[in-house]
């Protein structure tokens, strides 16, 4: 059935180190192994795999169906691309974005990897020459989004190049349970229905277990190699602020991370139009990026930010899935995110390539209202802004209590002092082990609470007590503003029409700002003291939990407000952090050269600075300098093509340093 494909010259390579020949079946697990590991050597210039990367790969060549659950820069692709660079055919990649496959098939290309796209962006001439390749044999990966996969025809003509597998990216999108649910993706189950015999992989970076079993049932996954690995992602910073002033603290994160990519996250287009232009104001590279722009601009402003010209762009959460960068070095979330799931993926695009970097996010319980606005508006709307700005988390009506009861689990997780590390493992169904993480005090290392950053209230018992007192007095009947009124003895119409200002808890902490209160009001609803209750407007309550503290039965901790952070403590240059884990002295200098030749290179070949070496791999020849090519290619990230494409002009670069 299959046509003979030609190999590519990476497989080549593979099979010229002694391993077995790309068309000879992998049932042993050990050959398959030692040509997965010729294979990444030589194309990728990798000496080893990551956690699970072996397993995904081998259960590729024995063409069975998987379910790959990665973190964000666990190295999905690779995957699936080692293994198709070893079997006959072509493997087909379905991927929900065009400028995902766009970086996907430039990186490959670098490498010498026979790898293309059919996409609905390119013109029919350039569509026509790909099908040519694709007839003639000459790819090992097609990618191609899922509404191409389902027309007519086009699994008949992957059929006869010889598809050795379909591999699904980002497979969370078929699921309603998901936070990106895309309806193109539903589609894809009935190709397991009428092509039976294709192997499936799926991959995703964070599901829930519900998620999983059902990107298994969609699917239709037949007795699924299931490899999950930890959602951990512990070269990531975690610091949550309640916000007070929201561009100096966003000048803050970006002052710690200078001349270093970052993505700044806001719920309105508005707040991203504002909050761009105030970053401008302040001299920051910054653009903004949103769905109300025109195509034209957002793409050009996409294309500043993948090619390293801007540092910073500002983005609406809803849609900023295009503006991916692997050394994104900061993420700061303007206001809160739509859900656990939502955070998990937007804080991810930081330091997709292994290094360290920081999420922050500044939240404050008035987001939730907006959110929930935007999510009735958008419920009622099929048109307009909130319709597109928050479909993904409202696709229908009967989402919209689900939906909003997210981002009430996304607040409470914002307000509460919890290692945020620990949090996120456990709700995504893991056990949390600090193994990995060396503080003695069992903290993660990395994150505001387990660092020691959240100052303890001194007398959190008596401020709770003082809290819910007065919560019961007003007999549960109102919110959170008013409740801080009562507290700190506002003067008020409002206090007066109620009698609220003859309660005995009126003024009660009067040495108090409104927003110390507030903060504090929110923990308790965080630790489950207070709930809220959703009638016309959201009321609060004490639980059984609460009543307890009330009375004495169980101390409580809070945290004061986190003072603004007004230096830049704890920055450090790019070429250090690159280089952390070498432990080698690297040349700051030297790094900052490279990174300009890798600007330059990347310009003339029309693709991202990125696809040419990462930095950390700049970061290890500005330490080892490199002076042959045999040097050169011993280092960590260059393959064989990239050695000698690129040798020269690196070797060279060193030498005049
Ligand atoms: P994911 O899709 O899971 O987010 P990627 O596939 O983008 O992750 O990989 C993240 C980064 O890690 C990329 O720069 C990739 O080249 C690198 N990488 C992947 N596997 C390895 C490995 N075995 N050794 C070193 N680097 C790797
Ligand atoms: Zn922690």
């Amino acid at each position: 059935m299959a046509q003979r494909a030609t190999n590519s010259g990476a497989g080549a390579a593979a099979a010229a180190d002694g391993a077995p020949a790309p068309d000879a079946p992998f049932v042993d697990e050990r050959a398959a192994r030692s040509a997965l590991d010729a294979t990444v050597q030589h194309v990728w210039g990798y000496s080893s795999l990551r956690p699970l990367q072996a397993e995904a790969m081998v259960a590729s060549l024995q063409g069975r169906d998987a379910l790959v659950v990665l973190a964000t820069g666990g190295g999905k692709s690779l995957c699936y691309q080692a293994p198709a660079l070893l079997k006959q055919g072509v493997t087909a990649v379905i991927s929900p974005l065009i400028s995902l496959m766009k970086d996907q098939i430039d990186g490959l290309r670098e490498s010498g990897v026979a790898a293309a796209m059919l996409t609905s962006a390119q013109s029919p001439e350039e569509r026509r020459a790909v099908r040519q390749q694709l007839r003639a044999g000459e790819l090992k990966l097609l990618y191609a989004a899922p509404e191409r996969l389902v027309l007519d025809g086009f699994i008949d003509e992957l059929l006869g190049a010889g598809l050795a597998a379909l591999v699904v990216d980002e497979a969370h999108c078929i699921s309603h349970w998901g936070h990106d649910f895309r309806p193109e993706y539903r589609q894809l189950g009935q190709l397991r229905r009428d092509h039976p015999t294709i192997p499936i992989q799926a991959f995703t970076a964070t599901a829930t277990p519900s998620v999983r079993a059902d990107i298994v049932k969609q699917l239709g996954l037949r007795e699924p190699a299931l490899l999950v690995g930890s959602c951990d992602r512990p070269n990531l910073t975690y610091r949550f602020q309640p916000r007070g002033e929201l561009l100096a603290q966003t000048l803050a994160a970006i002052r710690r991370h200078p001349q270093q990519a970052g993505i700044i996250y806001a719920i309105r287009r508005r707040d991203v139009e504002q909050l761009a232009a105030a970053l401008q104001r302040e001299g920051v590279k910054a653009l903004p990026y949103h769905a109300g722009l025109e195509a034209q601009e957002r793409h050009r402003n996409q294309e500043q930010f993948l090619n390293e010209e801007i540092d910073v762009v500002v983005a609406t959460v809803a849609f900023g899935m295009g503006i991916d960068r692997a050394d994104v070095r900061f993420v700061v979330h303007a206001a809160l995110p739509k859900g656990i799931e939502q955070y998990m993926q937007e804080s991810g695009r930081a330091g997709r390539d292994g290094l360290p970097a920081e999420c922050v996010m500044l939240w404050s319980a008035a987001d939730w209202h907006s959110w929930k606005n935007l999510l009735e508006r958008s419920a009622r709307e099929t048109e307009g802004d909130a319709a597109v700005e928050a479909r993904a988390a409202a696709p229908t009506d009967d989402d919209l209590a689900e939906a909003i009861r997210r981002i009430g689990a996304m607040l409470s997780f914002a307000s509460g002092a919890v290692c945020r590390h620990r949090y996120l493992v456990e709700h995504f169904g893991e056990t949390w082990s600090n193994e990995s993480a060396s503080p003695a005090d069992g903290g993660c290392g990395a994150c505001d609470v387990c660092l020691g950053e959240l100052a303890a209230l001194p007398d959190a018992t008596v401020v709770a007590q003082k809290i819910l007192s007065c919560v019961v007095r007003c007999q549960e009947r109102f919110g959170a503003t008013h409740i801080a009124d009562v507290l700190r003895g506002a003067d008020s119409e409002r206090m007066r029409q109620y009698g609220h200002d003859a309660l005995t808890t009126f003024g009660l902490l009067k040495e108090q700002s409104n927003r110390e209160i507030r903060h504090c009001i929110d923990q308790l609803v965080a630790q489950q003291c207070l709930a809220v209750a959703e009638g016309d407007y959201p009321t609060l309550g004490v639980t059984p939990f609460g009543r307890e503290v009330l009375r004495g039965q169980r101390p409580i901790a809070l945290f004061a407000l986190p003072k603004l952070a007004k230096t830049a403590k704890g920055r450090s240059s790019l070429a250090r952090l690159a280089a952390d884990d070498t432990a080698l002295p690297v040349d700051d200098a030297l790094f900052e050269q490279l990174r300009a030749l890798r600007r330059e290179l990347a310009h003339t070949r029309g693709v991202p600075p990125y696809v040419i070496f990462n930095d950390r791999t700049l970061a290890e020849l500005a330490s080892r300098k490199p002076k042959t090519p045999e040097e050169f290619r011993a280092c960590k990230g260059v393959g064989d093509k990239k050695a000698a494409d690129l040798g020269p002009a690196f070797l060279a670069a060193i030498a005049s340093s």
